[in-house]
């Protein structure tokens, strides 16, 4: 096992990472920029480093200042946590080319994912169900887009190849809007993403969004550790999730979980990784794969009792999987708040001091945060400030948890989405669960027209 692990993130997956080390035994440095610098959990660690300025491009981006930290504190391994540098191919490369063990799968396996055309092409060599689509990137010929979007059938969605964070996608309902919608997106995609590549899917109307979390050793043992319902959402991104997925088959379930067993077997894929799906109408279709530990990931951890980020360590260290897809049961129900600094319905960021922090507790609640009282939510980085996780027997169980905890939890001098959690807790189709990725949306543009209106 690592001696010492050099942690390159920041916030509470940075503690979260630093807290799995400390209960194997294992050393930590703590690498931080400039804004970082006070934060206690910076202090928790056995060693520290500031990386450069504020600005995520000049610090937690800043990939020879990361690679010089590890040199510098004779580290053996970086867990790169989730955003910044963990799904960077180059990265992942450049720190094992500098002898260090990146806690993740190889650079190609983070490549082959992170381009959504390959991905897909691997998922269906390897029998994942895919979205029906155009085979690979759309080629420059009109008629042939134009032939292709008839046989995938309208509406269609154009997605860029390099695309991420729900970026580099446009819907088209009818031929006539096409071509232009895919010179538009192309031209887009080239500009953010440096890959002007896009393909075509049939875009489905109300899909949820379901996840499947899965484990792979590199000696072709893996296992997937139980779904995830992420489909609350606002513009792609996620709000609550949960585990398991309320009201959908348990064999239909294992039938994706499986296939996505085999996909990482036949990759020979290694590390934690989650594969993103839509379900509609008591189907599956593949969408992307995350080759990287998730913010939702403590659900799986609830209702499985595996710790995942200790499972990425102990598989980057070489060792084998300890349990065998029999051992893995599913006990009860976990929900996930994400607790952002942002105003509750207007979603503007609220960064500065909190004055006040009172976190709830209790009976299989869980809070996974770097904030205190006195902490300054910096206004580099995105909003997340943390994760309130509740487990319950039954679903009812982990919403009834779940509203006295956020009944309980007190954040002041910043504005928090709190609130926005209190009411979704309330809401009578998020009790009944099921609910597709517009649900949220809907919700919102029902609740401000209804505010104009009371105004
Ligand atoms: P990103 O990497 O940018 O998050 P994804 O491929 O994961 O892109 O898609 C993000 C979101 O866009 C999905 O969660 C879904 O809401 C929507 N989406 C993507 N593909 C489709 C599709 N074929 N049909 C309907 N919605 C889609």
């Amino acid at each position: 096992m690592f001696e010492k692990i050099l942690i390159a993130n920041r916030g509470e997956i940075a503690l979260r990472i630093l807290r799995a080390c400390r209960e194997m035994g294992i050393k930590t440095v703590a690498v931080h920029s400039e804004a970082d610098r006070e934060a206690q959990y910076v202090r928790l660690a056995d060693e520290s480093v500031c990386i450069g300025p504020a600005a995520s491009a000049t610090s937690y981006l800043n990939m020879p200042a990361i690679i010089s930290a590890a040199e510098v504190t004779d580290t053996e391994a970086i867990h790169p946590g989730y955003g910044f540098l963990a799904e960077n191919a180059d990265f992942a490369e450049r720190v094992e080319q500098s002898g260090f063990v990146f806690i993740g799968p190889d650079p190609e396996a983070i490549r082959v994912m992170g381009d959504k055309v390959s991905a897909k092409q691997m998922m269906i060599k390897t029998g994942v169900p895919c979205v029906p689509g155009s085979e690979g990137a759309l080629p420059d010929d009109p008629q042939e887009i134009i032939h292709t979007a008839r046989k995938v059938g309208y509406p269609v969605i154009i997605k860029a190849a390099g695309g991420g964070g729900g970026r580099g996608m446009r819907v088209v309902h009818a031929e006539a809007a096409l071509l232009n919608a895919v010179s538009m997106t192309k031209a887009e995609a080239g500009a953010a993403f440096g890959n002007p590549e896009v393909y075509m899917e049939r875009f489905l109307e109300n899909p949820r969004h379901i996840e499947i979390q899965v484990l792979a050793d590199g000696h072709r043992n893996a296992v997937w550790l139980s779904e995830r319902d992420c489909s609350m959402q606002r513009r792609h991104q996620k709000v609550i999730e949960e585990a398991p997925a309320p009201d959908i088959p348990r064999r239909v379930v294992e039938r994706v979980g499986e296939r996505c067993v085999d996909a990482c077997r036949k990759i020979g894929y290694r590390g934690a990784g989650t594969f993103e799906f839509l379900y509609e109408k008591g189907e599956f279709y593949f969408i992307e794969m995350n080759t990287r530990v998730q913010v939702e990931h403590p659900v799986t951890e609830m209702v499985t009792g595996v710790d995942i980020v200790q499972e990425q360590i102990r598989i980057a260290a070489g060792e084998k999987l300890r349990f065998r897809q029999r051992d893995i049961r599913i006990t009860g129900h976990a929900i996930e708040c994400r607790i952002n600094a942002e105003d509750p319905f207007k979603f503007t960021p609220s960064p500065g001091k909190i004055t006040a922090w009172h976190p709830p507790g209790g009976p299989g609640v869980r809070v996974d945060s770097h904030a205190y009282a006195g902490y300054t939510v910096p206004p580099n980085y995105d909003s997340l400030i943390g994760k309130l996780i509740v487990r319950g027997d039954t679903r009812e169980q982990a919403i009834r948890r779940m509203r006295i905890a956020l009944s309980e939890m007190v954040v002041e001098g910043i504005q928090t989405n709190i609130d926005l959690h209190r009411n979704l807790m309330a809401d009578p189709c998020f009790g009944k669960g099921g609910t597709n990725i517009h649900y949220l949306e809907q919700k919102l543009a029902e609740m401000f027209s209804e505010n104009i209106r009371h105004t």
